[in-house]
């Protein structure tokens, strides 16, 4: 169990936290950034590997075209402004891990800088600033368990030493951990869209930093920070934050320091603990790699890439929300994914009332998926189905009795729409005229006073009489046609 420490209000009140996050992706290229290796996960170890991923001397490094416009493409999203020019440079440090001896990464003059996402906070929204994008190569994985004779070894996997990697760091804009999770989940959603990534925390394609510390509110300056590093889900996150805004609160409090360091989250502990402090750590000593020219992205290219930028969620929902008369909360459950929100909109404009088709997904879809606890994607009903069913309405072939029984068995089998549909003998609801008129007929004598009530001008009673008949043709008869025939039949 977590035990999250309680930032008590009356502290909140009197201190300011401040985050920034620095979020790495990978990117879902074919090959590895700088040479031709396979970058596919879960392959056996150390098999997708060369002179150039194994830092073999002498092996040169070529840039993936891919890559880079990834990069761009991923920055653009992010409203940066692209660098026309942008350096590599060495990052010096020694792991196990690194064969080289260094990663190669971007410095002083990093691919993209000055972007901003946009996160709901309060009633509103606020503007999270980005002050970099750049390009690297990641690391090798070292795998420290799992060995069969429980001795205590270390294996090393290159598979991952080479594969292209963002890097995104934001500015110190984010007060709470709330909106540090709100951050994180925008950020995967438009990095999702643009089919720059999977960001998928459990193969570690996403993985985030994060620096906080504490000032005195009003306080100008910034207090140290420290650094929370490989947490694995954007929960543990929030968590890992605020057990550490509590920490450093209480140690400014009681007149300690706080240590600028690197500290770890046990998210069974809900507790956070000091790594090594920034005095061990290490200088990079970053120097411009030489083998590999100034990279340029120019005014051309950088347009080529700006057309493939898609529709970001956003915007998408705020569209969706005018075209189809749909709810906030409903557009967002609808832009889960990309192929979701396409598939929504494909089977929405195919059909003969695009808003029927979202007022089904609100009235008669969601609930039921809740009930059953399945995610939209899981939903026996697909959105094509939905658009089906919502013609069939449209037309006035069933009635949305029979659209609410037939929703039932589709979820009671596990088969959408037009295949219970079939199963069921593609049911109509009646039109058959004569036969509506006996009903109606035996309805209006059980229900003298009520009739006379109309006659006597008071025509919402036709209301009930609809309903009566309804039942009697057990919601099999066409509403439209026993309206018309009550009203001519009461009118005589
Ligand atoms: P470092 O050189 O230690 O890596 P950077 O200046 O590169 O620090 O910042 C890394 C991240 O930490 C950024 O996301 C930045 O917004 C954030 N950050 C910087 N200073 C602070 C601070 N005092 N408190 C919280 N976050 C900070
Ligand atoms: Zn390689
Ligand atoms: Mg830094």
């Amino acid at each position: 169990m977590a035990t999250t420490p309680d930032t008590s209000v009356s502290a909140l009140a009197r201190y300011e936290p401040v985050i920034g996050l620095e979020v790495h992706v990978q990117l879902l290229t074919a090959s590895k950034i700088f040479c031709s290796c396979s970058t596919r996960f879960g392959d056996p170890p150390n098999s997708n590997v060369c002179p150039v991923c194994l830092g073999l001397p002498g092996a040169l490094p070529v840039l993936n075209r891919k890559a880079v416009e990834f990069a761009v493409l991923a920055a653009m999203a992010i409203n940066c402004r692209i660098n026309q020019t942008s350096i590599f440079a060495r990052k010096n440090y020694f792991y196990p891990d690194l064969p080289k001896g260094y990663q190669i990464s971007q410095y002083d003059k990093p691919l993209a800088e000055h972007g901003w996402i946009q996160i709901p906070a309060g009633s509103g929204t606020k503007k999270i600033g980005i002050t970099r994008l750049h390009l690297e190569e990641d690391a090798g994985k070292s795998l420290h368990e799992g060995f069969p004779d429980s001795q205590e070894k270390t294996a090393i996997d290159l598979n991952r030493s080479g594969v292209p990697l963002i890097e995104i760091v934001s500015e110190p804009d984010i007060a709470s951990p709330e909106e540090a999770y709100e951050y994180l989940t925008r950020l995967k959603e438009i990095i999702l869209y643009t089919g720059v990534s999977d960001v998928n925390m459990e193969e570690g394609s996403l993985r985030c930093d994060a620096n906080v510390s504490v000032r005195p509110r009003g306080q100008k300056e910034f207090g140290t920070k420290t650094e929370v590093k490989n947490v694995n889900s954007f929960r543990f996150i929030r968590e890992a934050l605020e057990y550490e805004i509590d920490r450093q609160i209480g140690v400014v409090e009681s007149g300690g320091k706080i240590t600028q360091e690197t500290r770890l989250y046990n998210p069974n502990e809900g507790k956070t603990y000091g790594m090594r402090s920034k005095e061990e750590a290490h200088d990079y000593r970053y120097f411009p790699e030489p083998d590999l020219l100034p990279l340029v992205v120019d005014e051309n290219w950088q347009q080529e890439i700006r057309k493939t930028l898609p529709e970001l969620p956003e915007a998408r929902r705020e569209r969706m929300i005018a075209e189809y008369g749909i709810t906030p909360q409903d557009a967002q459950v609808l832009t889960t994914s990309k192929s979701l929100a396409d598939q929504f909109e494909a089977a929405a404009k195919a059909a003969k009332n695009p808003k029927r088709v979202a007022n089904l997904v609100q009235g008669e879809l969601m609930g039921r998926l809740k009930a059953k606890g399945l995610e939209i994607e899981q939903s026996p009903i697909s959105m094509k189905g939905v658009a089906f069913s919502a013609d069939l309405t449209e037309s006035g072939a069933i009635s949305s009795k029979m659209l609410k029984d037939l929703y039932d068995l589709s979820f009671e089998r596990g088969k959408d729409f037009p295949a219970v549909y079939d199963e069921e003998g593609r049911p109509q609801q009646s039109s058959d005229t004569s036969a509506l008129e006996k009903i109606i007929d035996q309805v209006i004598a059980a229900n003298s006073k009520e009739a006379e009530q109309y006659r006597a001008g008071k025509k919402t009673v036709i209301g009930f009489f609809v309903g009566q008949v309804m039942k009697l043709s057990k919601g099999q008869a066409n509403p439209q046609l026993v309206n018309q025939l009550l009203a001519k039949k009461l009118d005589s």
